[in-house]
């Protein structure tokens, strides 16, 4: 079979790319769809309120199911996106014949810019153990995450990231370990439009950052293959 899945990432409060959602599977979201601790508290704030109807509705009307993982600035659901969406934040699950996605995301209650390897370890044991159960030999894999491994020739993509940039050894093990096809990331904006195909031991992963302008990730889950395409190519 071959899926094609939506894909974007911090968004912060704006409304998700439009793309042609005619044949897709479903939408992912690799986190960040609110701006976090700044809209808190705001709630009779007219100009707010004018930011997050759109996105309200985006989320509420979608034909597609989505998938979303939390990112660090979603400690708040103003704009009712997790309430509306399938929230795979720490979960694996199957989301057509042979594919399923596995999820990791921020699990604190407060807002935090950067988290730890220890902060994200525990999620990353709980969502191998769920695979492990789940996952059947014939599955496909795609892991959504927010924070991004650290693969070998990632510090080529951190050309506009002051100090290197930011990765996860714990979600590297992760990928090590599942052996996605495709690792969907958010966080760092400079790689967003971005992707590159990683070689873990004997096997190709395709990772991609959509961020906020999207992309489309198709899947063939007889092949184990990923390809990246882009909804426009002025990017
Ligand atoms: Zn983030």
């Amino acid at each position: 079979m071959i899926y094609r899945l939506l894909c974007c990432s911090d968004t912060h409060t704006e409304v998700p790319p439009n793309l042609d959602e005619a044949s897709a599977t479903a939408w992912l979201h690799a986190g960040d769809v609110v701006e976090g601790p700044e809209i808190v508290g705001d709630d009779s704030d007219p100009l707010q309120d004018f930011l997050r109807a759109p996105v309200a509705r985006w989320f509420k009307e979608r034909p597609l199911p989505v998938f979303v993982v939390k990112g660090n600035h979603d400690t708040v659901d103003d704009v009712h996106a997790f309430r509306h969406a399938n929230d795979v934040t720490g979960r694996v699950v199957r989301i057509a014949e042979s594919l399923v996605l596995a999820g990791i995301g921020w699990c604190g209650e407060t807002y935090y810019e950067l988290p730890l390897e220890s902060d994200l370890r525990g999620p990353c044991d709980s969502v191998l153990r769920a695979a492990n159960r789940i996952l059947m030999p014939s599955d496909s894999l795609i892991l959504l995450t927010h924070y991004p491994p650290r693969f070998p020739g990632m510090r080529e993509l951190t050309r506009d990231v002051p100090n290197g940039g930011v990765w996860y050894d714990c979600v590297r093990g992760l990928v090590a370990e599942l052996r996605p096809t495709a690792v969907v990331q958010g966080h760092v904006h400079s790689w967003a439009g971005t992707s590159q195909v990683v070689r873990i031991e004997d096997r190709d992963t395709t990772v991609f950052h959509p961020g906020k302008l999207g992309g489309i990730l198709q899947v063939d889950t007889v092949c184990r293959t990923a390809e990246v395409s882009w909804p426009s190519c002025e990017r």
